[in-house]
């Protein structure tokens, strides 16, 4: 029998990275907003339906732009997820923003719209849903309780690539929205990321703080006759080395998203007994849709998650559990307000991912859900 070790994440390579790395290099042009960089920006504005999109060097950095683009200043109330990512939060903890944690759902870890107009202070000035796993957040009454309140909206859409909510694309509803091409993402480029401008207003500044807060870009279109410093900024744009891999992969995008909801159709029939048993696979709202992107349990309890991460590792089967909950992070607990996240720690404690990559095989795919299910009967539901 195959016991060879199957890792959590494998990246694919769909084929063309290397021989665009190479177009790239030999172009002449390797730093940013090259060749390479304008087709991906074309790619998610003509094909995807996007108004305007800027890569950049990670989600977290197009989180950070988002968060000078709002004017984010000390004090300031930014309400979001407690079980998120950290570099959700951080980007507006940079600006001295006080982070105010809402609970997930009991449905799914996305944030609970229901709590979120109790959160709304004086001082709140946006609202920031995380489409967890790729599965769409709730956005119709967070966009209404956003505008009720004159607050922004930044859609945490890193996991959320081709996925759509009431057939909008994630990262189109919300005033701006980052994206992640890390390694461990459905497209990819090693690091990278984007920052998505559905609201007008942002779009100038949006390039402006991308270039180090000059006006290089306007330059570049023959706007301006020279170009200068005119803002705050910084350096968030990908080398065209970046942006090269990636339009290797979103040449392929259809095809890497067939594969992935295939296999996590495949999870989901193998594994859906359990449910029976309290074992809870990913449930998706009827105004959301799948991309593929992760697939995950929530386990009873924590024991029986560690219980069960230990079978599947020594079986060389290797699942991850995922976030910790950010209100009681050694960083943030004593800055959170004491409410209870009930739900935020359910899945701390009990969620487990399972090993979901373009190349895993249908016969690994076996041996995993086989020990699962093995692990279950052992464990005598
Ligand atoms: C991956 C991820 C990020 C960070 O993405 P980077 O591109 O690595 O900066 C942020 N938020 C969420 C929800 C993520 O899954």
């Amino acid at each position: 029998m195959d016991s060879s070790i199957i890792p959590f994440n494998k990246p694919y390579l769909s084929g063309n990275e290397t021989r665009y790395i190479e177009e790239a290099v030999q172009s002449g042009k390797i730093s940013g907003d090259g060749m390479f960089t304008k087709r991906c920006h074309q790619f998610f504005e003509q094909q995807l339906g996007f108004k305007k999109v800027l890569l950049t060097t990670s989600c977290t950095d197009a989180l950070e732009m988002a968060a000078l683009l709002l004017d984010i200043k000390p004090g300031d109330e930014v309400i979001m997820p407690s079980y998120t990512f950290v570099s959700t939060p951080n980007a507006f903890v940079l600006r001295g923003a006080h982070i105010v944690f809402a609970d997930s759902t009991a449905e799914n870890p996305n944030m609970d719209p229901a709590q979120v107009e109790s959160l709304i202070t004086a001082r709140t000035r946006a609202i920031v849903p995380v489409h967890y796993a790729g599965i769409a957040c709730d956005m119709d009454p967070i966009m209404e309780i956003a505008n009720n309140h004159k607050l922004f909206v930044v859609e945490d859409a890193a996991q959320a690539i081709d996925s759509y909510y009431k057939g909008r694309a994630l990262g189109t509803i919300g005033h701006l929205a980052a994206f992640s091409f890390h390694e461990t993402k459905n497209i990819i480029s090693g690091e990278g990321g984007m920052l998505a401008i559905n609201d007008e207003r942002f779009a100038a500044r949006a390039e402006i703080i991308r270039e180090k807060g000059t006006n290089r870009s306007s330059f570049f279109r023959g706007e301006v006759d020279k170009y200068g410093w005119v803002d705050q900024g910084s350096s968030f744009l990908p080398s065209d080395i970046i942006a090269a891999f990636l339009w290797a992969q979103l040449e392929n995008l259809r095809d890497i998203q067939a594969k992935r909801v295939a296999i996590w159709e495949r999870y989901y029939s193998a594994l859906e007994p359990l449910v029976e048993n309290g074992v809870e696979l990913p449930r998706l709202p009827n105004f959301a849709t799948n991309n593929g992107h992760m697939f995950y349990m929530v386990c009873r309890s924590l024991a029986e998650r560690t219980a069960l991460i230990e079978s599947l590792k020594s079986q060389n089967i290797n699942p991850v559990f995922h976030y910790l909950s950010l209100h009681t992070s050694p960083f943030y607990a004593e800055k959170h307000d004491g409410r209870v996240l009930p739900w935020a720690d359910h899945y701390t404690d009990c969620l487990i991912r399972l090993p979901l990559y373009y190349e895993l095989s249908t016969a690994q795919q076996n041996r995993i859900t086989d020990a699962i299910l093995a692990f279950y009967k052992q464990a005598a539901l």
